[in-house]
């Protein structure tokens, strides 16, 4: 079946085949969506064909991707996605929200939502027979290129800015990439990464950039509706008086844009198969010292104005977004919005996060501390069923955890000394 039918441009609507193009839009370099066969998925497949299918991985969503798996079967890159969802009992009670849920990404092979996107652009490597994947990264995205190629054997190479967290660079280097730390932004890297592939005919990964990018991270949308459905069920059963409640609320980070507009994407689809009948409400998350997506939503624009960048969320630290009008249409089309939060209050997410057990970078706090502004000023409501994405692992940034908390004492090995301790 051919399910793969092209590309169209975000912005001005020109089709491309899948041979012609590879990135962007070579008219306005507005980013492309994959085009898929809807009616021959449709008639092909039921929601139960893949709701029923065992394997606990993105790959269950296979005949929803343009793309087919690589060979082998129990390599990292086949473990990527299907990431557990856990109830917040006691911060829905702090909050006054009834029902709230936590998706969390760091349970991914390389730690974060990012491998969603490698685990897509590696196979279509492999598809395309490229030599070498390349990409820019604040840290995430070439661990997650990294480790994804270091599973199939396919060589990457890696550009992160020098200021990146020491932890994320260890994972680059650990996973064999050939790393390339430069003096400069993520922007600047973004720069000369594309300059690089096209110099070198290399395959570029870029968030905002590369199409396939965006068709993996929607596999997260799929596995919220599959367990929407589930918990939905449940719910119901426990209370038939429920009927009118509203929509599902998702809190998730942004910085390119990418991940929001990927699971837009991702329930456009299920919405165009027929398979939900509406969409969930979906609202995107900036720090205060990197919003550029936020400005442009509040002006009511698809123009992007670049900011300059300053946060301790290093993964949203964007100062140009490259996925930004597709991210301000993810909260336009689903009655969702955007908020802002400052690097205080996402050390305090980070802290209260961690008292539930999860341990959250910051930026994947700051969907969370997004949740806390939007509570407090009425966005979302008690009745509201929300569920936060936590899109990366603490472990990865322990400089910033370390300032979301309070330093442990040192004491003498002695009774005395610890009857001492204030
Ligand atoms: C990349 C990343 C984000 C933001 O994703 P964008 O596609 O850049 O908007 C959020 N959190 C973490 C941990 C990330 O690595
Ligand atoms: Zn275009």
């Amino acid at each position: 079946m051919k399910k793969f039918l092209g590309y169209c441009c975000s912005l001005c609507g020109a089709e491309y085949s899948p041979s012609e193009i590879a990135y962007t839009c070579p008219k306005d370099g507005g980013n492309l969506d994959v085009l898929l066969d809807y009616e021959s998925i449709r008639r092909k497949f039921h929601p139960e064909d893949i709701t029923s299918r065992g394997d606990p991985s993105l790959w269950r969503y296979l005949p929803l991707l343009p793309i087919s798996e690589p060979e082998g079967d129990s390599t990292p890159l086949h473990a990527a996605g299907w990431t557990p969802v856990f109830a917040l009992p006691r911060l829905a009670e702090k909050l006054a929200i009834r029902r709230l849920w936590l998706k969390d990404e760091s349970r991914n092979p390389s730690a974060s939502f990012k491998d969603r996107a490698s685990a897509i652009v590696v196979a279509r490597a492999q598809e395309i027979n490229a030599k070498v994947v390349v990409t820019a990264s604040t840290g995430n995205a070439g661990a997650a290129l990294a480790c994804m190629s270091a599973a199939l054997g396919q060589k990457a190479v890696i550009f992160a800015p020098r200021s990146a967290p020491p932890a994320k660079v260890a994972q680059l280097l650990i996973f064999g990439a050939r790393v390339i730390l430069v003096d400069g932004t993520y922007d600047d890297a973004f720069n000369l990464t594309i300059q690089a592939a096209q110099e070198f005919g290399w395959y570029c990964r870029n968030t905002g950039y590369n199409p396939f990018t965006a068709e993996g991270k929607k596999t997260a949308a799929f596995e919220i509706w599959e367990w929407w459905v589930e918990t939905h069920r449940a719910w119901h059963k426990q209370d038939s008086s429920l009927n009118n409640h509203p929509p599902l609320t998702i809190f998730v980070s942004v910085g390119d844009g990418n991940i929001i507009s990927g699971i837009h994407k991702g329930f456009k689809d299920l919405l165009a198969l027929g398979w939900i009948s509406s969409l969930p409400r979906i609202i995107g998350v900036q720090a205060e010292g990197s919003s550029a997506i936020a400005n442009a939503f509040r002006a009511n624009t698809e123009t992007i104005v670049p900011v300059s960048a300053a946060t301790i969320a290093d993964s949203i630290s964007v100062n140009l977004p490259r996925d930004g009008a597709r991210a301000v249409r993810a909260a336009q089309e689903t009655n969702g919005t955007y908020i802002t939060v400052s690097d205080k209050e996402i050390l305090r997410a980070m802290s209260e996060l961690g008292a539930q057990g999860v341990f959250a970078e910051p930026a994947g706090a700051a969907a969370y501390a997004g949740l806390v502004c939007a509570a407090a000023a009425g966005v979302v409501g008690s009745e509201d069923p929300i569920l936060v994405l936590n899109t990366g692992s603490g472990l990865k940034d322990v400089r910033a955890a370390m300032q979301a908390v309070i330093e442990a004492p040192i004491i003498e090995p002695t009774l005395e000394a610890l009857k001492n301790l204030p």
